[in-house]
């Protein structure tokens, strides 16, 4: 039996390792956390039983504490209650499913708390990655990535000698607008945004993939999950997302994992992690796929991606500018207040106006994100 713990049960990310769970009698939930959805928290408890769940909101987690007053599970909200879920004693691993920096203390304590890490939540990595992967180490802590291209990159490595690396390449759907100019991306709404062309996902990530942000985003989290400079990583487009990443090694030869575009494996992977479970859906077929092709990725019309490098390479508090600019304004945009353009100006102002802290420690961060939500608010 292998017990874990979620953060972000309810989201896309949640959901989809829950149906692993469903189809994996060995597997057993014991807390679940989420933001405010007490429906679908109910209907989990209801079906998963776990011992405690948590929902940020308070009056959110009062309302479930009623709704589910029959059962035996506790009942728990904010901060302290997100900490609950990560340590919990029956847990061996977390799943970080939330959605942005709300996942770095929660993470952390993890960590301490000794638990395996299957990581989904990139915000937190690309924040405050300086503290966590040094931590991870110390407690001799596994972090297994749940992002599709690290899955692949790390499977890529499985074997392979690590000094021996001389790329990173990361591949990018491109997104729903690839090819288009700033001219064309002007008049984007929320609607045409929120589509993605190969994979159903949250709306913030869905959001960011069409920027190009999730890639700046990843090829940040790369760089912290495997411990290589951002010269050695580089964006591959790659429209079919078949080939979900790879790694040149300095003989010339390259690792490649492939598969359908369905979060569920590399969710799976990093539960069960070395072992590959049998899973249900569709297998690739090459005779259907026909053919694979490649691109350089635009970073003049999608300017997200350049930025992520800039931020990335200057290092400090900069990419947490980068993060929480782009969170706030992706919300600005959703929200329908700002348009689809402004969302990588916000992110260039921001990261322009900065003045750097080299190693944050958690309480810089978190200033650093309030004090940049602060100036968008100021400037919009
Ligand atoms: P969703 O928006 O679908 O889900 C977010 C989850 O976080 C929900 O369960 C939500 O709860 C919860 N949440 C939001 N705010 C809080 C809070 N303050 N405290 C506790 N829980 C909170 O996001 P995704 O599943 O798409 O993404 C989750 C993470 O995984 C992101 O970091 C994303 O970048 C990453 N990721 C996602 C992929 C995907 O395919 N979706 C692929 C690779 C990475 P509620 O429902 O109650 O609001
Ligand atoms: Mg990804």
């Amino acid at each position: 039996m292998k017990r874990i713990a979620i953060l972000g049960s309810t989201g896309s990310i949640g959901l989809q390792t829950l149906e692993i769970v469903r189809d994996n009698p060995d597997l057993q939930v014991v807390a679940l956390a989420a933001g405010s959805n007490v429906n679908r928290m109910e209907e989990q408890i209801r079906e998963f039983k776990p011992l405690l769940a948590v929902l940020w909101d308070e009056g959110a987690a009062r309302d479930l504490k009623e709704r589910v007053a029959d059962t035996d599970v506790q009942v728990a909200y904010g901060m302290d209650g997100l900490i609950a879920a990560a340590v919990h004693p029956m847990a061996e691993v977390l799943v970080t499913a939330v959605v942005g920096m709300i996942g770095i203390r929660p993470t952390i304590a993890a960590i301490e708390a000794g638990k395996t890490i299957a990581l989904a939540n990139k915000e937190t990595l690309v924040c405050a990655g300086h503290l966590i992967m040094p931590l991870a180490r110390e407690r001799k802590v596994d972090i297994l990535p749940v992002d599709s291209e690290h899955s692949a990159i790390f499977q890529s490595m499985n074997g392979e000698p690590k000094n021996r690396i001389s790329k990173i390449l990361l591949t990018a759907s491109g997104g729903p607008f690839r090819g288009k100019t700033k001219e064309q991306l002007q008049n984007i709404r929320p609607e045409d945004a929120l589509k993605h062309p190969n994979w159903s996902m949250g709306p913030k990530i869905t959001i960011d993939s069409s920027t190009l942000v999730n890639k700046g985003l990843e090829v940040m989290e790369a760089r912290w999950l495997f411990d290589v400079d951002f010269s050695r990583i580089q964006v591959v487009v790659h429209p079919q997302s078949i080939i979900h990443s790879m790694v040149e090694y300095e003989d010339g030869g390259i690792m490649a994992q492939l598969g359908a575009p369905d979060m569920k494996l590399p969710i799976q992977y990093a539960l069960f992690y070395p072992d590959r479970r049998p899973m249900k859906g569709k297998k690739l077929d090459f005779y259907d796929i026909g053919q694979l092709t490649f691109e350089k990725p635009d970073m003049e019309n999608f300017e997200g991606l350049r930025l992520a490098y800039k931020a990335g390479e200057t290092g400090g508090s900069m990419p947490v500018v980068y993060n929480a600019a782009n969170e706030k304004a992706v919300r600005l945009f959703l929200d329908g207040k700002i348009s689809y353009l402004r969302i990588t100006e916000i992110i260039r102002a921001c990261m322009e106006e900065h003045r750097k802290t080299d190693n944050p420690d958690v309480e810089q961060i978190l200033r650093t994100e309030q004090e940049t939500y602060e100036y968008i608010e100021k400037l919009y």
